[in-house]
């Protein structure tokens, strides 16, 4: 199969990141969010990520210009009919994610494989939504994109192999590292990752230590790049708690209830970063 252009849905952290990589490798891409507004936001993360690059002497101001130019915005699902594949980084909540699967089943052509960068939730129900499961799969970013070398590939119940080995392909062209799982709550990364930042969290609210020394020994002790609590700022409060909902109801086990002050803090707007405070606060 042979991929030439890829609409990404949702120009947030994610979304502009995959649509960075995917324009550097040399694909048209066509950047989607709800609103104007929204996806200007992503190009303008891209551009600021680029010109990063250009000053580091990594990138000439020339080939910038080449990779903008294989950017659009689109405010309109119905772009899809020109794609030969969707990449889907909306907001982490299946019935969202259903709905835009279901118009996108209508929309884009025949051929096209639809992919979904969700970090937890199931592959085989997204795929449900549409007319085409052997053509949905999990293509599973890590954040930063463009720093990030792992892609989780996720094979729904009903994925095709040859569009499995497709998205394998594609994803090296990005200089990214495929690993292939199956579609279980949280995958591999975040069925490991999530509750350990659960677990530091619970431990903030049990007032065994501070935020700043939690992080400590996980950094110092573990060898971790970045303590967990940072790092749940880093990936978004909400995203850590709909991951969480995900491995609770998945697997129907009590111990991956989520932490009360991480709801507390979802509920009184402290995403992390993105909103300029989480456990820390952010200029
Ligand atoms: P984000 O909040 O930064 O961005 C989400 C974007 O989607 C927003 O711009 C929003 O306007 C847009 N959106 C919402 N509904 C839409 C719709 N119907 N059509 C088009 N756009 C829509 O979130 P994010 O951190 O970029 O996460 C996006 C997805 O990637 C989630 O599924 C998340 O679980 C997954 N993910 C996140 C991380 C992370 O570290 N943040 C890592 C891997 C995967």
């Amino acid at each position: 199969m042979n991929i030439k252009k890829v609409m990404v849905i949702g120009a947030g952290q994610m979304g502009s990141g995959i649509a960075q990589v995917c324009a550097q490798a040399g694909y048209e891409v066509l950047l989607n969010d709800l609103k104007p507004e929204f996806v200007e936001r992503g190009l303008g993360i891209i551009k600021k990520n680029l010109s990063r690059q250009v000053e580091k002497a990594r990138m000439t101001a020339d080939e910038m210009g080449e990779v903008l130019s294989r950017l659009a915005a689109s405010t309109e699902l119905a772009d899809a009919a020109s794609v030969d594949l969707v990449i889907e980084a909306a907001v982490e909540n299946m019935e969202i994610k259903a709905k835009i699967f279901a118009q996108l089943d209508e929309l884009a052509p025949a051929h096209a494989i639809l992919a979904s960068n969700t970090s937890s939730l199931p592959i085989t129900e997204i795929a449900a939504a549409t007319k085409r499961p052997e053509q949905v799969i999990g293509m599973h970013f890590m954040n930063p994109v463009p720093v990030m070398k792992l892609v989780e590939i996720i094979r729904g119940l009903a994925t095709a192999d040859e569009v499995y080995q497709a998205i394998e392909d594609m994803t090296k062209t990005l200089s990214k590292v495929p690993v292939e799982v199956n579609d279980f709550p949280g995958f591999v990364s975040n069925r490991i990752l999530m509750p350990m930042i659960n677990e530091a969290i619970y431990t903030l609210y049990e007032g065994v230590a501070t935020k700043e020394a939690i992080d400590e020994v996980m950094k110092l002790g573990m060898n971790h790049p970045m303590g967990p609590l940072t790092l749940a700022d880093f990936i978004g409060l909400d995203t850590c708690l709909y991951i969480m909902e995900t491995l609770h109801e998945g697997f129907g086990d009590d111990k991956y209830r989520p932490c009360p002050l991480l709801r507390k803090y979802v509920k009184a707007g402290w995403l992390g970063r993105k909103s300029g405070r989480g456990f820390y606060e952010y200029n």
